[in-house]
């Protein structure tokens, strides 16, 4: 598969693109593009147009040469998980997140885990609680909620049969987007407040595969030898933490998928890749690469719901603003653009 898409994607440069971000004037502000050609080339299945919203042109113009010129080399990927990564919506139902797909086994305990959840989320989008405030409130959330999971006797038997019953998928084109930059040894951390054990069988069980560029930073569990949880590890990883300051939490992903051929990504070197391709769907996301002194960082970021009253803010806050649940596909063309070295 990659070898086929890497095929079409390099064999013609960037003119066969189905856009190019010079190509449009500073007065073109929004553009639809079907995509269809890509879908097409790529063999994948998708009748629904993507929208895609850019604020700033020539702003991105800038950046994307300017990333272009540094090299792949310095570049890295940094992209949430939940909505992002992974679906919105599933044939008409709302996907699963990571930590809302988790039943652990025992009724009275998801139902208080799903008490402190309705307490608490509103409290992470209250605008009048301070950010000070906030944090003690996300840690307290975390904190009683993996103490939940501990007392009510998680097994990582249960984690597997949740994401196997779960409703969650990515988005078409995340394993295309995952080659492409393995292949170029780009490294990818995915950020996420929730668990890295859930995001690892996610990926484990959906992809397939592993990809050794590819690292979780979030909570990670410990289990015991009969696959009981009775710890974390580390610091915790809440929604308003989950950037480069958390990195050192990270571990390599096919450590644990079995996976030992090849180097892992160095996380000292991920330092040294300056620029930034950055993959969210909340404005918040864009505090992933605090933490990371970066030079240019292009960000795209995925709306997926309450379009009308919040396109503004995205497009003032994210160079690229996909709408409709868009597949992974013009990520996939970015970042081949970024990584051309010219025509
Ligand atoms: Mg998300």
């Amino acid at each position: 598969m990659s070898h086929r898409l890497q095929g079409v994607i390099f064999s013609s440069p960037l003119s066969t693109f189905p856009f190019r971000f010079s190509q449009f004037n500073s007065s073109s502000r929004v553009w639809l593009y079907s995509g269809r050609k890509d879908l097409e080339m790529a063999e994948c299945v998708s009748s629904k147009a993507s929208e895609v919203v850019v604020g700033d042109p020539d702003l991105l113009d800038k950046k994307i040469a300017a990333i272009r010129l540094a090299g792949p080399q310095k570049l890295q990927v940094i992209a949430d998980f939940d909505a992002t990564l992974t679906r919105y919506w599933i044939s008409g139902s709302r996907g699963q997140t990571s930590h809302g797909l988790l039943q652990q086994g025992n009724p009275e305990y998801d139902a208080r885990r799903q008490q402190l959840y309705e307490y608490y989320h509103p409290l992470e989008f209250s605008p009048t609680i301070a950010l000070e405030e906030k944090t003690k409130l996300m840690e307290e959330w975390w904190g009683k909620t993996h103490s939940l999971l501990i007392e009510g006797g998680l097994t990582y038997e249960a984690i597997k049969q949740s994401v196997a019953s779960a409703l969650i998928s990515f988005r078409e084109g995340v394993v295309e987007l995952f080659e492409f930059l393995e292949e170029r040894d780009i490294p990818v951390l995915i950020f996420s407040a929730g668990l890295a054990d859930i995001i690892e069988e996610v990926l484990r069980q959906k992809l397939h595969r592993s990809f050794k560029n590819v690292r979780i930073v979030s909570n990670q569990m410990v289990f015991d030898d009969d696959g009981r949880l009775i710890s974390f590890k580390g610091k915790l990883i809440h929604s308003l933490n989950k950037n480069e300051h958390a990195i050192d939490m990270a571990a390599p992903l096919h450590e644990q998928l079995g996976d030992i051929d090849g180097p892992t990504t160095d996380i000292a070197s991920v330092k040294n890749r300056i620029n930034v391709l950055l993959l969210g769907d909340h404005i918040g996301d864009l505090g992933m690469s605090d933490g990371l002194n970066y030079e240019t960082r292009v960000s795209v970021g995925f709306l997926n719901d309450n379009v009308e009253n919040s396109l503004d803010n995205y497009r003032n806050a994210f160079d690229i603003v996909y709408l409709n649940d868009a597949p992974m596909w013009g990520v996939v063309k970015l970042i081949s653009q970024l990584c051309s070295t010219g025509e």
